[in-house]
C-alpha cells in the first residue's frame, strides 16, 4: 500500500512529494488538471522557501531561473515618480516554479497522475481510501490534502473554512505580452482618480504579470478581463502611447478571501496551503506559507511512518501551522490595508506591503 496519497500538484503538493519521496516514503500525486498549467501566480519565494528547496536539492535551478533582484518603478497619472529597489527572495512565475518540483520528483521516481479527481474519502483503520471522479480509487496510509482554496477533500471532511470573501472581485490578472515595455521594472501606475495597473516582468519568458483594477459597467458591476478591456486599462492608467497588450496566456479575476480551516487534521487526513488557509496577495505570502506547511507535513508524517512517533507526532502538524496560518491571515491582511492606502499618494506602490 502506498504510504502517502497527496491531491493537487501545485506547489504545496509537490514540495511535500519532494519532502516525502526524499526520506524514502511512498506517494502517489493525483491531481484533475489535464497537465501542467502556465499561469504566473504566486511569483516570490521568501529566503525560507529557499531554505526548503535547497534541502530538496531544488534551489539552484529556481535561482538560475528567476531573478533577484527587481526595481518597483511607479507612476502616478502617468508621469514616472520613484523606483525602488526590492530583494531578499527570488522572483519566478508559479508555473515555472512548479515545473522545477516536478522535474525533482521525477528524479525521485514520481510522476504526476493527471485527470485524477477526488471525489470521495473513506478513512477505516490503517488507512484511507480515496474514490476518484471516473469511478476508479486509490488506497494509502494517509492522504494530504493540498487541493487549493475550493480543496475537495476540506468539503469532503466537512472541515468549516472560517472567514470572509469580498463579494467584488478586486483585481483582474493575467499574463500578456507588451512589446517595447521595458522589462528592466516591475511597472506599477496608479491613478488619482482610484486604481492603476501593475506590469511585472516575468524572469525567462516574454511576457509580463498584469494586475489591475476592473473596469466597471454602467452600473458599476466589474467586467470580466478581456484583451480590449486591459488595453483601455492600460491607455487609462499608463498613458503611454504605441504600447499594444498582447497574446494573453492566463486572465481571471481575484478577489479578497480571508479564511482559514477550522482543523488541518481529520484522523488519517491532513490539510496543507490554499486548501487550509486563503489571504490577500499582498507581501506575496500564500505559496509560500503552503511551502511551509508541506516542509512541516513532510517531517510529521515521515516520523509517524517511520514509527518514531504516533499519535503525538501527527498532532504535532497542526499544532504547528495553524497558529502560524492566523498569524499569516491577521499580517497580509495589515499588508493589504497598507498597500491600498499608500498608493492615492504619488510614488508608493507594493512595497507598501513588504515588512
Ligand atoms: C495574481 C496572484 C499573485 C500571487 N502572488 C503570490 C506571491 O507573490 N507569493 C506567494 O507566496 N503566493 C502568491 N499567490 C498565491 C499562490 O498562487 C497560492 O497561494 C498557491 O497557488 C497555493 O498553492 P497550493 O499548492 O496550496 O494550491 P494550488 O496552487 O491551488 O494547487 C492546487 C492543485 O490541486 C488540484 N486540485 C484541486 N482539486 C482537486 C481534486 N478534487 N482532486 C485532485 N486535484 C485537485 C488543482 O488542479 C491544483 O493543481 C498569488 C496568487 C495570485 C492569483
Amino acid at each position: 500500500m502506498t504510504d502517502v496519497l497527496i491531491a493537487g500538484s501545485g506547489p504545496t503538493g509537490l514540495t511535500l512529494a519532494c519532502e516525502l519521496a526524499l526520506r524514502g516514503v511512498s506517494v502517489r500525486v493525483l491531481d484533475q488538471r489535464p497537465g501542467p498549467h502556465r499561469e504566473s501566480r504566486g511569483k516570490g519565494l521568501t529566503p525560507g522557501s529557499l531554505e526548503v528547496f535547497a534541502r530538496l536539492g531544488a534551489a539552484e535551478r529556481i535561482s538560475a531561473i528567476g531573478a533577484r533582484r527587481m526595481v518597483l518603478r511607479k507612476y502616478f497619472d502617468g508621469a514616472h515618480i520613484q523606483d525602488t529597489a526590492t530583494g531578499g527572495g527570488v522572483l519566478i512565475a508559479q508555473w515555472q516554479v512548479e515545473d522545477v518540483l516536478r522535474e525533482r520528483l521525477a528524479g525521485l521516481g514520481v510522476r504526476i497522475e493527471y485527470e485524477a479527481q477526488v471525489a470521495g474519502i473513506a478513512q477505516e483503520a490503517g488507512g484511507v481510501t480515496v474514490r476518484l471522479a471516473d469511478g476508479r480509487s486509490a488506497r494509502a496510509g494517509y492522504l494530504a490534502g493540498c487541493d487549493g482554496g475550493h480543496s475537495s477533500t476540506r468539503r469532503l471532511l466537512g472541515i468549516p473554512f472560517e472567514g470572509h470573501t469580498e463579494e467584488a472581485p478586486t483585481m483582474v490578472i493575467g499574463d500578456v505580452r507588451a512589446p517595447g515595455l521595458s522589462r528592466e521594472y516591475w511597472h506599477q501606475w496608479f491613478t488619482s482618480d482610484g486604481g492603476g495597473m501593475m506590469l511585472c516582468p516575468m524572469p525567462e519568458t516574454d511576457t509580463f504579470q498584469l494586475q489591475a483594477s476592473p473596469e466597471l459597467d454602467g452600473d458599476g458591476r466589474p467586467l470580466a478581463p478581456s484583451l480590449e478591456g486591459l488595453q483601455r486599462l492600460f491607455d487609462r492608467h499608463a498613458r503611454m502611447e504605441g504600447i499594444r497588450l498582447a497574446d494573453p496566456t492566463w486572465m481571471s479575476t481575484w478577489r479578497v478571501n480571508v479564511r482559514m480551516a477550522a482543523r488541518m487534521r481529520e484522523g488519517r487526513v491532513f490539510l496543507a496551503g490554499d486548501a487550509a488557509h486563503v489571504h490577500p496577495i499582498a507581501g506575496g505570502l500564500g505559496m509560500n506559507t503552503g511551502i511551509q506547511d508541506a516542509a512541516a507535513l513532510g517531517r510529521t508524517l515521515a516520523g509517524a511512518l517511520t514509527g518514531q512517533g504516533g499519535e503525538d507526532v501527527l498532532d504535532g502538524y497542526e499544532a504547528e501551522r495553524l497558529p502560524a496560518a492566523a498569524e499569516v491571515l491577521a499580517d497580509t491582511t495589515e499588508r493589504h490595508r497598507r498597500v491600498l492606502e499608500a498608493v492615492r499618494e504619488p510614488g508608493r506602490g507594493t512595497e507598501a506591503g513588504l515588512d
